[in-house]
């Protein structure tokens, strides 16, 4: 059977691309034929990310970037569009999680910060992207929120505050776009393990015993994994295909979804 190419000729831009669901993802899109820019904060990882997707035979470029500072990102962009190409697809991923601590401690320069990134940082690359596919009359994207943006979870003040955000920005955006023949979707990951929240987030709960019974990390782990309907944790790897379907034209005719990728959880 011949493998599935239906991004062959298109450019995705993935931001947080040296991360572990960003990598995950360009490695799909460059598996399904399409030129990859990665984008992120530190060369030398990206750098790393880019030689692991060597094997698919496209175009891969790097761009540092802080997407916190827009004029950072309408050059990272504008390099991007210069040296491979328009950007067809973007996933706009990167990510930072903070502090981790009830509503009434939490530290005031983190918030700021965590909002900065999620929020204001998704939508400076929405913004710089978007205005160039309107242009071409045509794009996808995919945001990435997170359970945390359906679902307020205790002492993570800033980060769900974020995504509920970035889920209300992926309608706004889908609505918005619709009419130039761009579609927004987004992502909404939940107990992906190990990796980014897992191991530190069972350490915090446990120590803070807000939201589970022990405080025991290991006892934590298994009650947050009784609370999924599957009864087990995610596998970053059961991200890249939502992501490659909801950028695709398999998902036509769905925009300003935010889709959980949560075992049943919500
Ligand atoms: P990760 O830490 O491996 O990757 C995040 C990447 O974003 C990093 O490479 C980081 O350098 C980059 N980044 C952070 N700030 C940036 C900035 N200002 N400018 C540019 N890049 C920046 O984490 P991950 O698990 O791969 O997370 C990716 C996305 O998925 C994040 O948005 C995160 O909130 C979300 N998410 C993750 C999980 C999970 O369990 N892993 C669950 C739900 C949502």
């Amino acid at each position: 059977m011949s493998e599935k190419k239906r991004f062959a000729g298109k450019t995705a831009l993935v931001t947080g691309a040296a991360g572990n669901i960003g990598l995950a993802v360009a490695r799909r899109l460059a598996k399904e034929g399409s030129h990859v820019v990665l984008l992120d904060l530190d060369q030398g990882k990206l750098d790393t990310a880019a030689t692991s997707l060597a094997e698919h035979g496209v175009k891969v470029k790097t761009v540092v970037c802080d997407v916190t500072n827009y004029t950072s990102v309408e050059e990272a962009i504008d390099y991007a569009e210069k040296t491979v190409g328009p950007i067809d697809l973007l996933f706009n991923n990167a990510g930072y999680q903070g502090a981790f601590a009830p509503i009434h401690e939490y530290p005031v320069e983190d918030f700021q910060r965590v909002v900065d990134i999620d929020l204001v940082g998704a939508f400076h690359v929405l913004r710089a992207v978007s205005r160039r596919m309107v242009a071409r009359r045509s794009g996808s994207i995919v945001n990435t929120a997170s359970m945390a943006g359906l679902q307020g979870p205790p002492n993570m003040g800033a980060y769900g505050s974020s995504k509920f955000g970035v889920v209300g920005l992926t309608q706004v955006a889908s609505k918005d776009l619709a009419p130039h023949n761009i579609r927004v979707n987004g992502i909404a990951p939940a107990l992906m393990g190990p990796g980014f929240m897992w191991d530190r987030q069972t350490e915090l709960q446990a120590a803070t015993n807000t939201q589970y019974f022990s405080t025991d990390p290991e006892t934590v782990k298994k009650e947050m994994v009784a609370g999924v309907p599957m009864r087990r944790l995610g596998d970053i790897e059961e991200i890249p295909g939502t992501v490659a379907f909801l950028l695709s034209e398999d998902s036509s005719y769905i925009t300003g979804v935010t889709l959980p990728i949560s075992g049943g959880i919500l």
